[in-house]
């Protein structure tokens, strides 16, 4: 079992088998966060599906 903390809100976040890419939710405020990293196991808002970036895409 992998752990770390949620950027949004510091929750912790239990992983049973984290693969590097792969999706995950945090329990406590829902945001949708990317594993960047198995050793050390880290999570961080996912860069390919932000919408503010879709957003601003579409002002271009
Ligand atoms: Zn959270």
């Amino acid at each position: 079992m992998s752990k770390t903390y949620c950027p949004q809100c510091e929750a912790v976040i239990n992983v049973k088998d984290p693969h590097e890419g792969d999706s995950v939710v945090c329990r406590e405020c829902g945001t949708k966060l990317e594993i960047i990293s198995e050793s050390p196991f880290d999570v961080d808002f996912p860069l390919d599906s932000d919408e503010e970036w879709e957003k601003e895409t579409e002002n271009w």
